[in-house]
């Protein structure tokens, strides 16, 4: 017979949206008791497969939960292993409050049950109180843990990008498979390593668009405000990009390539140097099938050999996942409220869980800002988190301002009322110009 608990909430997936999730609930509700479960030994969802040299992508600053600092502040990025230990830290935290109980190892499986992968304790079945919470929707996904999309033949050198710093013998040079976060980490790494950028071939299914990640710095948000001109005055999706671009607020990594997607990846100027280096890019789709030979892809194919090292870097970390309400009945299901905030999102939907009992009103404040793909999805997202920050400023300023996981807690006070006062000028037109824009985006598709 399968044990009954009995808890508030039964948080599923102890990854940051999970954790940012509870920290939030038990700041907000002294009495709240809850249980969370998770198929990995320990906190931190994805960053427990992540590359021993990866490192958050935006300042530490804003990531984590809101009750605990990360990082020493300012624009600093911490690495993958100081994340986990910040996760290890939290839990313990929270458990100690004894009012979070952690259950590694265990898989849900539907309802209100979850099941032990190492059978070190029996099935349980948790009599849930208030709300069963969905942290896993998200389906974050980095290639350590899959297998690539693609065919690969018997006798191909393929790897993730965990396995570089595991290399004995070096190949004969290096085709890294995928630009996105991933694959600029790869190619930062080996170009760290002192790989000559002649011996890589960086296969870009897509060039996208990259933020600058001094645009993101705390104390740099009121400055980035004043974009809304550009925002305000744009005719056409491309006419915005290159507005921004020539305002530094977005990157590509060549010059001559219009970029197609935009998927929020950072960097810093240092970093795109270093990228700029890397010449033999492969422009031709993405990878169908990796043989011995040749490397067969969407629009045509490339020689490779057995002494090549090819580094998967493909898998989709920021997955666009259908819109469900936030709030339906008993169940909660995280996901983003602002552009690529997911820690963020998961405190304000604690928070309002915390505050509100009304679906309408909650999901009201709750709108979701799927993860962005292409340009013009940056408007869409940009609309879309501009409109839930005037409800949050409206409805719940002070915890707002106050919460270290919003990038306007680290401006100071007077530099957002100046940027307020100089964005006053150009919301309303930015606003109709923006979604003019997504309507003509959305009729021309
Ligand atoms: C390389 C990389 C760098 C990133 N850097 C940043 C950054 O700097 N800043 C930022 O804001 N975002 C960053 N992100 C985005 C990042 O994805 C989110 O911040 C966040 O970590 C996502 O967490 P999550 O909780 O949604 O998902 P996950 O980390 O995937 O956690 C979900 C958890 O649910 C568990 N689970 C799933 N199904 C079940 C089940 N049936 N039973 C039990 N448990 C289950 C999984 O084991 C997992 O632990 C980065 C992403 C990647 C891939």
């Amino acid at each position: 017979m399968a044990d009954v608990l009995e808890a508030d909430y039964l948080v599923i997936g102890a990854g940051a949206m999970g954790v940012a999730f509870a920290d939030e609930v038990l700041a907000q509700d002294k009495s709240a008791q809850i249980i969370m479960v998770d198929r990995r030994s320990r906190a931190g969802g994805h960053w427990n497969d992540a590359y021993s040299y990866v490192k958050l992508h935006q300042p530490a600053a804003f990531y984590g939960v809101r009750s605990e600092d990360l990082g020493p502040g300012g624009s600093a990025l911490v690495s993958g292993t100081e994340v986990l230990a910040y996760y290890e830290r939290v839990i313990e935290k929270l458990k100690a409050s004894g009012r979070l109980r952690f259950f590694p190892l265990c898989e849900w499986t539907g309802n209100s049950s979850f099941r032990s992968l190492v059978g070190h304790q029996d099935d349980c079945q948790v009599k849930v109180r208030r709300k069963l919470v969905d942290a896993t929707y998200m389906k974050v996904e980095v290639p350590s843990i899959r297998p690539p999309a693609y065919g690969v033949a018997d006798g191909v050198a393929l790897i993730p990008p965990n396995a570089i710093p595991r290399l004995v013998n070096p190949p004969s040079g290096y085709v890294v498979i995928g630009a996105g976060k991933t694959g600029i980490d790869a190619v930062l790494f080996l170009l760290d390593q002192g790989v000559d950028p002649d011996a890589i071939e960086w296969i870009m299914p897509n060039d996208a668009w990259l933020l600058d990640r001094a645009r993101l710095s705390p104390g740099k948000i009121a400055e980035g405000l004043s974009q809304m001109k550009a925002f305000a005055e744009a005719r056409t999706v491309d006419d915005l990009f290159r507005s921004l671009e020539a305002h530094g607020g977005v990157l590509r990594i060549d010059d001559n390539v219009w970029p197609t997607k935009y998927r929020c990846a950072t960097v810093d100027m240092n970093e795109l140097r270093q990228l700029r280096r890397v010449k033999k890019i492969i422009r031709m789709g993405r990878v169908r099938c990796l043989e011995p030979e040749s490397i067969i892809l969407e629009a045509g194919k490339v020689p490779t050999n057995a002494k090549k090292l090819h580094i998967d870097c493909s898998a989709d970390g920021l997955a666009k996942r259908s819109v469900r309400p936030v709030f339906e009945g008993n169940l909660i299901t995280l996901q983003s409220l602002a552009m690529c905030q997911q820690v963020f999102s998961a405190s304000v939907i604690a928070y309002v869980e915390s505050r509100y009992s009304d679906d309408e009103i909650m999901n009201g404040l709750c709108q979701v800002v799927p993860h962005p793909e292409f340009p013009k999805d940056f408007i869409a997202c940009s609309v879309a988190t501009n409109q839930n920050t005037e409800r949050w400023l409206r409805a719940f300023p002070r915890w707002l301002v106050g919460n270290r996981l919003s990038i306007l807690h680290h401006d100071r006070l007077w530099a957002l009322v100046i940027a307020g006062i100089r964005m006053r000028k150009f919301m309303g037109p930015s606003n109709e110009n923006l979604q003019r824009l997504m309507e003509e985006e959305c009729s021309a598709a």
